[in-house]
């Protein structure tokens, strides 16, 4: 098992001509054991940023270190990582067996009995013990994607990395697994970075999370601090699904002008102090219909959930998004007056997109209630 510390970590690509920042001044600290889940949106960073923890990246600048021995400039193969990717390769012509037991075959010496016997104990674990005689296209892609977590765990390695390795299962499939692999990896206790463009699974699987946007890291937490207290409007938009409205707003007094007649006045306006104009955020789960709120919408579509419904409205040019109970049905095409609590709302800086405010409700939120199923 290992800590992974990640010091100052640039990786540009490219020479003089066009230069890409692919990773642009990163720190970390990954505890033992830890699962820690990298979300981004496409092209932020996360392959990158794996790829130098592996060693299959030359780092242009910074350190990376495992139990705190610098492994910056140490292949792939001397460092003792395990990495499962999106497309599994398996070996098409070898067994199940086989294809769990190659890294031993490759790397020890040891004997075809020993191995035989770790390949089971590693299949037991995964439930796959009854495949080991199959090829791999006798195989569905749950079963696929098992038989290339055990050629990843059977190594016993000190890190795991996972680079979007359930991407290419159907929806259930895929949450089945992601239950399976963080089942697995706190039995196994293995440090583990996981990448993933989805911040669904990445809320449902981390420990603590890592946003990633154009290579720099946005910030460092639980699903719940992410959630709860975004450092920037980045995070805010990025985490929580369906996102959260924004929009701006002029500050007068305590009082805030939005949109389409967007109106409210805050009980402790101090945080307004010093905006002019600023940048407001309610996320969908925070609107409510059984209140005046000054936040007047117009309805446009109504999408029953079953156990819940989501209402698209317009506030002016603004689009929102509002998450109500199933029996909240208004018609479509009818103004509405949202409400909304002062501790729900969040506010970020005009020009640094900082979080000025963010949810203070003492309540314990339930955070994964408002991660939809996909
Ligand atoms: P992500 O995995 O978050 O989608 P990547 O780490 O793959 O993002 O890519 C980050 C940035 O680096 C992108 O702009 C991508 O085009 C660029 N990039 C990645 N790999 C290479 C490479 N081998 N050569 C040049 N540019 C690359
Ligand atoms: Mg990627």
């Amino acid at each position: 098992m290992a800590t992974i510390d990640i010091t100052n970590l640039r990786k540009e690509f490219g020479d003089d001509g066009e230069q890409i920042v692919a990773v642009d001044d990163v720190n970390l600290e990954i505890e033992d054991g830890e699962f820690l889940v990298f979300v981004g949106p496409s092209g932020c960073g996360k392959t990158t940023t794996l790829r130098c923890v592996a060693g299959l990246e030359d780092v242009t600048d910074g350190s990376i270190e495992f139990d705190g021995n610098d492994v910056t400039d140490q292949r792939a193969r001397d460092r003792d990582v395990a990495m499962v990717f999106q497309n599994y390769a398996l070996y098409p012509h070898m067994t199940v067996r086989k294809n769990i037991g190659f890294p031993l075959r490759l790397s020890t010496k040891q004997s075809t009995e020993a191995i035989n016997e770790r390949v089971e104990e590693v299949a037991e674990m995964l439930g796959i013990e009854e495949l080991l005689g199959d090829q791999p296209k006798e195989l569905s892609g749950g079963q696929q994607q098992r038989v290339a977590l055990g050629r990843a765990i059977i190594r016993d390695p000190e890190v795991f990395l996972m680079d979007e390795p359930l991407s290419n299962l159907d929806a259930k499939l895929r949450s089945t697994m992601r239950t399976e692999l963080q089942e697995l990896q706190s039995e196994l206790g293995v440090t583990t970075c996981y990448v993933t463009h989805d911040q669904t699974e990445a809320m449902a699987m981390g420990d603590r999370i890592a946003v990633l946007n154009e290579g720099e890291l946005q910030q460092v937490g639980t699903a719940s601090d992410v959630y709860r207290s975004p450092t920037n409007e980045f995070v805010a938009g990025f985490i929580g699904s369906p996102s959260i409205n924004t929009f701006t707003a002029e500050v007068e007094g305590a009082t805030l002008h939005g949109p389409g007649g967007f109106e409210y006045t805050f009980d402790d306006p101090s945080v307004l102090e010093g905006h002019d104009r600023i940048r407001v955020g309610i996320r969908p789960e925070d609107m409510r219909l059984d209140a005046d709120g000054g936040m007047p919408g117009l309805v446009t579509v109504v999408e029953e959930m079953g156990n819940e419904n989501f209402l698209y409205a317009t506030m002016g040019e603004i689009d929102l998004t509002a998450r109500v109970e199933s029996k909240m049905h208004p018609d479509e095409g009818m103004s509405v007056d949202f409400g909304f609590d002062e501790e729900d709302i969040y506010l970020f800086d005009i020009d640094t997109q900082q979080s000025v405010k963010t949810k203070t409700s003492e309540t314990d939120v339930d955070y994964r209630q408002f991660v939809a199923n996909d």
